[in-house]
């Protein structure tokens, strides 16, 4: 239902690219960074750039890519406090957050203007579609949305070269389908004995339906919730999950149902396993932390866990530029992901002057120091002196190839799932760009 043009402009600044099998993953981290007026509410950080965890790009050339978020989720707390130190360099940025417009505390200019004085580079308001079926007057009606157009559109202008403005809504599975530049697409509720019952409003509201509606059963429950979470993309067509296990927000240390059980991960990952393969992002959303009811993010780790076994290949493009430094940092990242190989494909680095030659030789030591499974080496000057190197230093298999296609075209049949690729390389020469948008469109 979204044109192109703002599929496009998603797909540019989403943190975590998943196309074809790419995995893509939406971080939202609001209670790492703080500093929105409400302090609690809306408040949003989307797009973090972990330097030894999750490296991330926003320019339009340098696709974003995962890696290593399950170690993200386990540091979470060591990562919190390097923020603060300021030892780690953070990308800002978010697209799900809420307004006056729906139900979120502050104005849309307000945290537009939180979020350029918080450094954004990037920020999309999402508020609620029409929700008036369970509560009128609720969410926006399509004059409302209108209107919430209109404001975006003018503070969009107003933040030109400052912060890029984007307009989304938050689709629910029940409710309308209402037209935005990107749409959320989240299951608020289920309808269950001509019932609405909205899994997030009140523990004592959920406790109750469930117990009338359900008898108690809070894994029947769960499977009603999951079946319908399973249709939210044919029925919204919307850009990306939105919180997929939101019927979780009020069972912290499992108060009411057990999430590692059988009866609850089987429609859960019935569910996962729809949306993701029909190619949908799962947002990562702490919403449910910053309103002190959870201790982690949705989706649960385990669920996340899962999702990432089911996710496929790994791409972590980092080809705009290169220097023995910036590949250095990109192949630490690249050693730190555990689930299948990793396979660095590196091209000639330009511009290093009289380091010429010890710049691609360092490299290709590191890469043998740090176990990296395969080298696809492109270019003149690796052939000279970073394949060499590599070897000595011990990495098991290095090719070298005298085009980047030529290195691509090898690289395809090694590229398993679970495999992590980094494409890096100095751009002018090489065009690694090409290589990851051609990965991007494969059939794998
Ligand atoms: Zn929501």
């Amino acid at each position: 239902m979204h044109i192109n043009r703002n599929k496009e402009i998603l797909q540019k600044v989403l943190i975590f690219a998943r196309a074809c099998a790419m995995m893509i993953l939406l971080v939202k981290v609001s209670k790492l960074m703080g500093g929105f007026p409400s302090g609690q509410r809306g408040q949003t950080v989307n797009l973090l750039r972990f330097a030894s965890v999750v490296r991330i790009h926003l320019r339009p050339c340098h696709s974003p890519v995962y890696a290593g978020l399950l170690l993200f989720l386990e540091k979470l707390d060591r990562l919190v406090q390097a923020c603060r130190r300021g030892e780690i360099f953070v990308i800002k940025a978010d697209f799900h957050t809420h307004t006056t417009w729906c139900d979120g505390a502050n104005t849309t200019r307000e945290m537009v203007e939180a979020a350029c004085r918080l450094g954004y580079t990037d920020f999309g308001v999402s508020g609620h579609a029409d929700f008036s079926m369970i509560e009128p007057g609720f969410g926006m009606s399509e004059e409302k949305l209108s209107a919430y157009k209109r404001e975006l559109l003018a503070l969009r202008e107003e933040f030109a070269g400052r912060m890029n403005v984007y307009i989304g809504i938050e689709l629910d599975a029940l409710g309308p389908v209402q037209e935005a530049e990107y749409a959320i697409g989240s299951t608020h509720c289920v309808k269950k004995l001509g019932e609405y019952v909205v899994v997030d409003d009140t523990e004592e509201k959920l406790v109750d339906w469930v117990e009338r509606l359900w008898k108690g059963d809070w894994y029947a429950f769960a499977q009603d919730y999951f079946a319908l979470e399973a249709t939210v993309y044919d029925r919204t067509g919307c850009d990306w999950v939105g919180h997929f296990d939101l019927l979780t927000k009020f069972n912290e240390g499992f108060k009411h149902f057990d999430e590692n059980s059988d009866a609850y991960m089987e429609p859960a990952l019935a569910a996962m396993k729809r949306l993701n393969a029909a190619g949908l992002p799962f947002e990562i959303n702490t919403g449910a932390i910053s309103r002190r009811y959870r201790t982690t993010p949705y989706p649960s780790k385990r669920l996340l866990r899962e999702l990432f076994l089911m996710g496929g290949r790994i791409m972590i493009n980092d080809s705009y530029n290169a220097n023995p430094r910036s590949v250095r940092a990109d192949l630490e990242i690249l050693a730190k992901h555990t689930g299948g190989k990793r396979i660095a494909v590196l091209g000639d680095m330009t511009e290093l002057g009289s380091a010429e030659e010890s710049g691609h030789r360092d490299v290709g030591r590191t890469v043998g120091e740090l176990g990296i499974e395969m080298l696809l080496a492109v270019g003149e000057r690796s052939k000279k002196w970073m394949v060499p190197a590599a070897k000595e230093a011990g990495c098991a298999d290095v090719r070298w190839f005298a085009s980047r296609d030529e290195a691509r075209d090898a690289l395809l049949p090694h590229f398993a799932p679970g495999d992590a690729v980094l494409l890096k390389a100095s751009h002018f020469i090489c065009r690694f760009d090409l290589m990851a948008d051609y990965l991007r469109e494969y059939q794998f």
